[in-house]
């Protein structure tokens, strides 16, 4: 099933690099080897105490917070990013996936997550899109440790109840945008969290909040690139 997936996703997608359209060889995945050397590595996954883990730790009781790359402007990361966002390039968040993934195997306080939840977009988003950017993040991770996906949270409608409510009120039923949507199995004691980027960390807080209201176990998470 996994085989005949990917070769759908070859069929789909031209095998050519999603930085710079050069061809792939057999041996090259998502991106040309030229343009993988420029890409901004992060050491998250060797340093546990990183410093996006430092920065986030005073706003959640994350176990661990770590991104594959530093996200710079005009980049290889960037360049792949908006494919993945915006050019309906599945290939690309499939490689990158598989990157989380094979990290993940190799990172001794990570090796105990037991199940990947995405961060959901909004439903007419994704129908817009046509798949949940996240959601492809998990299936390459999945693809590398076999760990199970759960579409644990729900976005909720933008504008919910925006006009009701003094102002307060609406600042914070703005800042809660996830719900459950359905619940977490009881045998699961670590959460990985998958986001393609984290800019503000607002996102990533929100989704923490209403997580935590429901699961007293770890919760870390993983991402693409980030920005601070
Ligand atoms: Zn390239």
């Amino acid at each position: 099933m996994r085989k005949i997936s990917n070769i759908l996703l070859n069929c789909w997608f031209p095998r050519i690099c999603s930085a710079c359209n050069r061809s792939l060889s057999v041996r090259e995945e998502g991106l040309c080897f030229y343009c993988k050397q420029y890409l901004h590595k992060t050491n998250h996954f060797v340093r546990k105490n990183n410093t996006l883990y430092i920065q986030l730790a005073y706003r959640m009781s994350l176990h661990s917070v770590q991104s594959l790359y530093f996200f710079q402007p005009k980049s290889i990361e960037q360049r792949a990013i908006h494919e993945l966002k915006y050019k309906k390039n599945m290939q690309i968040g499939n490689f990158f996936g598989k990157e989380m993934g094979k990290r993940l195997l190799k990172t001794p306080w990570l090796r105990d997550v037991d199940l990947l939840v995405p961060i959901p977009l909004h439903r007419n988003k994704e129908l817009e899109r046509g798949y949940n950017q996240s959601r492809v993040l998990c299936e390459g991770i999945s693809e590398e440790t076999r760990l199970p996906i759960a579409t644990v949270l729900k976005k909720q409608n933008a504008g919910k109840g925006a006009t009701k409510g003094n102002r307060m009120e609406r600042m914070n039923s703005r800042k809660i945008d996830f719900q459950i949507d359905s619940k977490i199995p009881s045998n699961v004691n670590h959460i990985l969290i998958v986001d393609d980027v984290i800019t503000t960390g607002a996102t990533l807080e929100s989704a923490f909040q209403v997580l935590r209201k429901e699961f007293q176990g770890k919760i870390s998470v993983v991402s693409i690139a980030h920005t601070f």
